[in-house]
């Protein structure tokens, strides 16, 4: 598989190119601020991109795929409930074929309804949902957030595999990616017990990175 990730401005955000090695087809997600750099990585590889995909609808998650429908002129990939135009709309679970790899989507709302992480053979693109270390903001900043899905969606992922890889939608964390078993045994939000408990540590959040130095 051919993986690519990139710092792609905004707040921290990362792209992502992923692509397969034979067919040489492949898909950008979350362009965001990088999509010039994103599409000459994939030309470097000699992969053409047949989906456009975002995790979710926020701002600095689709910016840059304007950009590459002029170019590309693939279709907009999203999760069916997106208020955002797209050309092609997934259902939770369901695959995409690209080449010989099968994406995966899991719809897991939360931090906005239209989340999605993306599975990727043995790594998973958490987008907002979770990061290294960190998760995803709720709250009235965030209109449709939702923090009691967004326990039930971090517990969904919780389910998959320990060795599962974790590639943020940002770069918050003391390193780019993880593991869904390094983010359970380390991650503040992972390690609550119960739903009141993650809620807690929310409302705490800054005290609690400053208690334990947590940048
Ligand atoms: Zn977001």
């Amino acid at each position: 598989m051919i993986f690519e990730q990139m710092p792609a401005g905004g707040d921290r955000n990362f792209g992502y190119l992923i692509g397969d090695e034979r067919s040489r087809q492949g898909v950008i997600v979350d362009a965001s601020y990088a999509p010039e750099r994103l599409l000459s990585t994939a030309e470097r590889h000699g992969v053409k991109v047949l989906y456009i995909i975002s995790t979710h609808s926020h701002q600095d998650h689709v910016a840059g795929n304007d950009y590459l429908v002029e170019r590309t002129a693939a279709p907009v990939v999203m999760h069916a409930s997106t208020p955002h135009p797209c050309d092609r709309r997934v259902a939770d679970n369901e695959k995409l074929a690209v080449g010989n790899l099968r994406l995966r989507f899991l719809h897991t709302p939360g931090h906005i309804p239209d989340h999605v992480c993306v599975l990727a053979d043995d790594k998973l693109l958490t987008g907002d949902l979770l990061f290294v270390g960190k998760i995803g903001g709720t709250g009235p900043q965030f209109p449709g957030s939702d923090p009691r899905q967004q326990w039930e969606s971090l517990h969904r992922v919780m389910q998959l595999d320990a060795e599962i890889e974790v590639w943020p939608g940002h770069d918050y964390g003391v390193k780019p990616s993880s593991t869904i078993g390094n983010e359970i045994s380390t991650n503040p939000f992972l390690l609550t017990k119960t739903y009141d408990d993650f809620v807690y540590l929310k409302d705490h959040w800054a005290e609690y990175k400053k208690a334990h130095n947590i940048a």
